[in-house]
């Protein structure tokens, strides 16, 4: 199968196409750059060219003519996402959905939208028909889209209180766009919306999105400081097991990451203040001041209804999530960071042997997160890097002692998830993306069915630098 890019394009010089090529080369990257890993094996990766349709009908077009040509298609939101999602490894084309961005319906607890619309902008028009709020967004609410939320997103800020993105209930509806001689349209909810749901756009395109919606709050964003880490995230366990407190981020930063990165905050700490990043409803503060003043360990630093900072922090989510990994990275650029899952039996005792084996080397960031009914921790953790081997001694231990780690540093979905194939994906991209062309080398099954996972998985149409 050889690609006829150039024929794909003429083909759709109607539409809107990108012609410069520095316009091109930004819309083919993502923040893959995160990982030293990534950006070693990624830096070059290109697309042909970018096309921006404008609706369903135009997406529907673009797929079936570059079918017709073989020419691969990778999907773009806003381009935030890690573990180089978004990069069209194979070249060919990018297909960018800033165009389809309209909120169509709000309802009572739902509301229809397109998938190039940014979660802000989602969030804004939601509150203002209805008072109505999404449930979870990304720390990259600003510049993200409800599209590559749900198509490379996990969760983020809510999560605390829902859970994960994929958890039952947290998406609604999904209508999917197929790559075939002639594109289907299908619409997914239950148990179909696994199959493109943090699939990268491999196995079908997202044209529409149902999602639920809970009551907007104008949430009190607040910074607490613990000397002592195990009592910071203690503090953060019980505060979410608070049934009657509702929050909506909590987030846990061993010292020195406030004092270092945060440079807005710095001001009011010293090097060895851990720090909590908190979201209450209003009418829950009374609560959250009861529970904070049975912590004569925990000390409230800043409150954004009663701020007496002379330079004001801004959203409290946008120092939680990967915003730690960029605010630390902003600081040192040799900081990168791992995904990992702290979970039950005794996950304050599983963060601590973590802690205690290879603290300063690699610091704390722990976001709390509801999982069947029960808190758990994500940690976004902060590593100081060196070298790749070490890099990977670091994510083993974590496995051998029982932390899963989703390992960023990877650009396949199996690697940086459970390293298991997705059967429901997989089985998907037979059926919508018989030629293999939707944002091609990101799912491992597809090309290579024995992999054994054992070391790095490089993509043979990996287009090579020029
Ligand atoms: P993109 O990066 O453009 O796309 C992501 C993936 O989805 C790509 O594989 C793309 O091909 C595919 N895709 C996009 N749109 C569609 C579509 N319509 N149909 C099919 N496939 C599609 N992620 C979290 O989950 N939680 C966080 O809190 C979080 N915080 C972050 C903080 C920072 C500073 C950064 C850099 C990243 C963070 N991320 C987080 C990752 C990323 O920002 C989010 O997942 C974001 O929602 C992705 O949206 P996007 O529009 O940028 O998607």
């Amino acid at each position: 199968m050889t690609p006829n890019v150039a024929a794909a394009k003429a083909a759709l010089s109607h539409l809107e196409i990108e012609e410069s090529d520095a316009a091109i080369k930004s819309k083919s990257r993502d923040f893959f750059w995160y990982s030293p890993v990534l950006k070693d094996r990624l830096d070059h990766v290109v697309a042909d060219f970018v096309v921006s349709p404008k609706s369903e009908a135009e997406v529907i077009e673009i797929l079936k003519v570059c079918y017709q040509h073989d020419c691969p298609v990778t999907t773009r939101g806003a381009g935030t996402g890690n573990y180089g999602q978004a990069m069209p490894l194979a070249g060919g084309c990018v297909m960018h959905l800033k165009h389809m961005s309209a909120v169509k319906e709000v309802h009572p607890g739902r509301v229809i939208v397109e998938p190039g619309c940014l979660l802000k902008d989602l969030d804004a028009e939601c509150i203002a028909q209805s008072g109505q709020e999404i449930r979870m967004f990304s720390s990259t609410w600003a510049t993200a889209t409800i599209g590559g939320f749900i198509a490379g997103g996990s969760g983020g800020v809510g999560s605390c209180t829902w859970g994960a993105l994929r958890d039952l209930g947290n998406i609604i509806r999904l209508r999917v766009v197929t790559m075939e001689e002639e594109p289907r349209v299908l619409e997914f909810r239950g148990e179909e919306l696994a199959r493109v749901s943090h699939a990268y756009g491999t196995n079908g395109i997202i044209t529409e999105i149902e999602m639920p919606l809970a009551p907007a709050y104008d949430w009190v964003h607040m910074f607490v400081t613990c000397e002592d880490f195990p009592d910071a995230v203690r503090f953060a366990e019980d505060l979410a097991n608070e049934d009657g407190i509702l929050i909506k981020l909590v987030s846990v930063y061993e010292a020195p990451v406030a004092f270092d990165y945060f440079q807005r905050v710095k001001p009011h700490v010293d090097t060895d203040a851990n720090l909590i990043g908190l979201m209450v409803a209003p009418h829950s503060m009374d609560g959250f001041e009861t529970f904070l003043a049975r912590r004569p360990e925990a000390k409230l630093i800043y409150r954004s209804d009663a701020s007496t900072w002379e330079r004001q922090p801004g959203p409290v989510f946008e120092y939680g999530w990967n915003h730690t990994t960029l605010r630390a990275l902003k600081v040192d650029p040799s900081i990168t960071y791992l995904q990992v899952r702290y979970a039950d039996p005794d996950q304050l005792k599983l963060i601590e042997q973590i802690r205690e084996e290879f603290s300063p080397e690699v610091l704390q960031h722990l976001e709390v997160m509801r999982d069947g009914g029960k808190v758990i921790f994500a940690g976004l953790s902060l590593v100081k890097f060196t070298t790749e081997e070490r890099l990977d001694e670091i994510i083993a231990r974590h496995e051998a002692v029982g932390a899963m780690v989703f390992n960023p540093h990877r650009y396949t979905l199996e690697e940086g998830g459970r390293q298991t194939v997705d059967d429901t994906q997989l089985a998907f991209k037979r059926e919508a993306d018989p030629k293999g062309l939707l944002n091609p080398g990101k799912m491992i099954a597809w090309d290579d069915s024995d992999w054994g996972y054992e070391r790095m998985y490089a993509y043979p149409g990996l287009k090579a630098a020029e």
